[in-house]
């Protein structure tokens, strides 16, 4: 991610989780209809500020591709912690630029076979409203402005998406 210009400016502990620890994380939304392999948690004061490591909790087992394009959309997450703004932007257009990121870096790793899976496994999940027309929103505006641009943008929140064209 730093090689795309993109560094969470705090700590981040990464952690391999069995499927219980997310399927208890989840529990509260069990409307979202998709599998679950990794999550973002930070702890904020009350003027918002994060403190200590923000997590990136990724399910163990995953294959290397899985685990990268997990790892990568919960990144995406990561870049955002601690922007106050960044809570105010529809939920659709925050799992849109995750999901794109993932996308910008299997393309980053390279080789059209990580590409095609990613591709595969879009559409094997169908068109979910949030994850999937986030994704098909986001993704030509991150190929176009570039992902660094396009997170600046959102920790700008509301006011920053004219910035990136919405
Ligand atoms: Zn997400």
């Amino acid at each position: 991610m730093a090689q795309i210009g993109l560094n969470v400016p705090l700590p981040v502990v990464i952690d391999l989780v069995p499927t219980d620890y997310l399927s208890a994380a989840f529990a509260v939304d069990s409307s979202q209809e998709i599998m679950h392999l990794g999550l973002t948690r930070f702890e904020q004061t009350t003027d918002g500020r994060v403190f200590g490591p923000i997590q990136i909790a990724v399910l163990h087992g995953l294959p290397s591709t899985m685990f990268r394009r997990t790892l990568a959309h919960e990144y995406g997450h990561a870049l955002l912690a601690g922007a106050p703004a960044a809570t105010q932007i529809p939920l659709h257009v925050v799992e849109g630029f995750a999901e794109a990121l993932a996308e910008t870096y299997l393309v980053e790793l390279g080789g059209n076979d990580a590409v095609g899976r990613w591709q595969r496994s879009r559409l094997g999940r169908g068109g979910h409203p949030t994850y999937d027309q986030g994704f098909q929103l986001i993704s030509p505006i991150v190929r176009s402005h570039g992902a660094r641009h396009v997170a600046a943008a959102l920790r700008r929140g509301p006011g920053g998406l004219s910035a990136i064209g919405l």
